[in-house]
């Protein structure tokens, strides 16, 4: 029987350039990668899919997931604003062999580490200043600024994990970041 895929856990705050990392390492086929499908209370953004970006869920949905033990892990991430990890999402990636990627917050990476242990690798991009934050999340255009306030808030909180990482990837220029992501993930899967 062939072994089962590794994890690969890719944390940061919002505006770190966690997603465009990941969207890129997705694309390398010697990695064989598939990306887990977290499931949200929140609204749809942009031209997002239900079923590829996210699995879109109403609260109530959410809640009952929660209630029938679906999710490995789960968390408030914004007032109001549920994500979680589906079970099944995970199981049906690495039954197929997969390498699974994750795109979640700081909390949810630590729980799904303390979960699997060495099987995973935790990565903590960290944007290379606050101000360089702010710049990324207002040129972004997809949020409110209040909504854009709460997430600087919430990336001082975050950035105090950083160090419960395996690795902190400082994204100052992009296409390093890739690079040094690639080869960490190369050394974690061999
Ligand atoms: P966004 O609303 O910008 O798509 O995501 C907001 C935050 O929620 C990001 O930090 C993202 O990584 C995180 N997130 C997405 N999916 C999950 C998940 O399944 N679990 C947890 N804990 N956080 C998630």
């Amino acid at each position: 029987m062939p072994s089962r895929g590794k994890l690969i856990v890719f944390s940061a705050p919002s505006g770190s350039g966690k997603t465009t990392i990941v969207r890129a390492l997705l694309q390398k086929p010697e990695l064989n990668l598939a990306f887990s499908i977290s499931a949200t209370s929140r609204a749809k953004r942009g031209q997002e899919i239900h079923g590829k970006d996210y699995y879109f869920l109403s609260p109530k949905e959410f809640e009952n997931a929660i209630q029938n033990n679906e999710f490995l892990e789960w968390e408030e991430v914004y007032p109001g604003q549920y994500y979680g990890t589906l079970k099944a999402e995970v199981d049906r990636l690495r039954d197929h062999g997969k390498n699974v990627i994750f795109d979640i917050d700081v909390k949810g990476g630590m729980s799904i580490k303390k979960n699997f242990n060495s099987e995973v690798l935790a990565i903590f991009v960290q944007p290379p200043s606050l101000a360089v934050l702010a710049e990324r999340l207002t040129g972004r255009g997809t949020e409110t600024d209040e909504k854009i306030k709460l997430r600087l808030d919430k990336a001082h909180e975050e950035l105090a994990f950083a160090p419960s990482f395996d690795h902190v990837l400082v994204n100052d220029e992009l296409a390093l970041a890739i690079n040094q992501a690639q080869d960490l993930i190369l050394n974690h899967i061999q």
